[in-house]
Formats: structure tokens, C-alpha cells, sequence
């Protein structure tokens, strides 16, 4: 899951990044409105989180040209406390969520949690498909109550393609949302990763679709 986090302060957002990527998040930072818009327009995230006081435009106007311009990534709002006003506008705007500063970490992760299942239709925060379940929260993935032992790499690539059960997902797809933009783009690392994972799990989970991508069969579209 690829996450687009934007905050000045930059204490605050070395601290949130921190804590994504300790979470299996693959995570880009923009520290003004104009980056973020951009960003946030021309990349494909699965959420962001947005710090409404921004230079340059703020989050509000950001998050209003995303929609407007058809991006539907979930959208965490930070707000300042006690701001009922910034979070009416925020929600009117777009946002699925918000939380007011200062937070505690483990909030921002379940929130952002939250709004990425609601976004592809998982209730639970525990995802299974026949014998193999993801737990979103422990990061971890059973198949039939026994730990799979997955590296983080791994697991970011079962659970997108579990978060996405049903539908087909293209090699360049799970590159865009595995690996951060300045990093190595190559599908046959795809390739690599998707035999490891198959050879952890020992069970018929991800199909592939010569041509078009991998599949985890499921309900969710
Ligand atoms: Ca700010």
C-alpha cells in the first residue's frame, strides 16, 4: 500500500513516516500544497494524509482539485484541535476521515487502516480468502492458523493483491503501489516476489493471467 503524506512540519511528518513504513507502508512525503496537488494527481495512491495549514495551498484547496479532477484515494484529514469548522469543510471537501492534532500514532495508523479497507469494501481488519488470512493490524499472514513468516516486501504484496480480491492486478500496478517513486521499477522483481510469496504460502492463492497480472479470487471487486 502506497501512502501520500503531506505535511510541513517537518518533525511531524518524519515522525508519521516513520511509523508507516514501520507499518508496511510505502510511503511519499510532500511538504506543500502545490507538491501535494501535483503528487496526489499524477501518482496512484491507495491513501493519503493531509495536514490542512500548508504553504503554498492549502489542504482544503488540495484536496478540493483532487476530487474535482477524479481522484478517489481515502483521504485522512489532520486538523487542528477543537476545529469542528476545518472538519466540516474538511468532509464537505472530500475527506473520509480526520483526526485533530496531536494525535497518538497508533490512532493515525488505525484510522488510515480503516479508510483503506472501507475504500475496497473489507469491514474487518482481518482479510481471508479460503485458507490464508491477512491480518492487517499484526501485519501478519496465516495460512490455516500456522505464521507464513513473510519479509515486509512480501507481505505488502499479498496483502494489496488480498485488499484487491477479485479483481486483476497488472505487474506495473503492484510496482506503483510496492515501491516508493524514486525506487528500482522492474516487473520481473514482480515476477520474483510473487514465486517467494507462492512458495511461503504453499496453497493455490494468487493466479496468474498471462498477459494481464495476478489475481487473488474473491467476492470484492
Ligand atoms: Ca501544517
Amino acid at each position: 500500500m502506497k501512502v501520500l503524506l503531506v505535511e510541513d512540519d517537518v518533525r511531524i511528518a518524519e515522525d508519521i513516516r516513520i511509523a508507516l513504513e514501520g507499518a508496511g507502508y510505502v510511503v511519499d512525503v510532500a511538504r506543500d500544497g502545490e507538491e501535494a496537488w501535483f503528487q496526489g494527481d499524477v501518482e496512484d495512491y491507495d491513501a493519503a494524509i493531509l495536514d490542512l495549514g500548508l504553504p503554498k495551498l492549502d489542504g482544503i484547496a488540495v484536496l478540493k482539485r483532487w476530487r474535482e479532477s477524479g481522484r478517489t484515494m481515502p483521504v485522512l484529514i489532520l486538523t487542528a484541535r477543537g476545529s469542528w469548522g476545518e472538519r466540516v469543510e474538511g468532509i464537505d471537501a472530500g475527506a473520509d476521515d480526520y483526526l485533530p492534532k496531536p494525535f497518538q500514532m497508533p490512532e493515525l495508523l488505525a484510522r488510515l487502516r480503516a479508510i483503506v479497507r472501507r475504500s475496497v469494501g473489507q469491514a474487518s481488519s482481518v482479510i481471508s480468502v479460503g485458507s490464508v488470512s491477512l491480518d492487517t493490524r499484526k501485519m501478519t499472514v496465516e495460512v490455516a492458523g500456522k505464521d507464513a513468516k513473510l519479509t515486509a516486501q512480501e507481505y505488502r504484496l499479498l496483502a494489496y493483491l488480498m485488499h484487491h480480491a477479485g479483481r486483476v492486478i497488472p505487474a506495473t500496478e503492484l510496482i506503483d503501489h510496492l515501491y516508493s517513486g524514486d525506487a528500482e521499477r522492474a516487473e520481473n522483481s514482480i515476477e520474483v516476489l510473487v514465486g517467494r510469496v507462492r512458495r511461503k504460502l504453499g496453497v493455490k492463492l494468487i493466479n496468474t493471467r498471462r498477459g494481464f497480472g495476478y489475481l487473488v479470487e474473491g467476492e470484492h471487486a
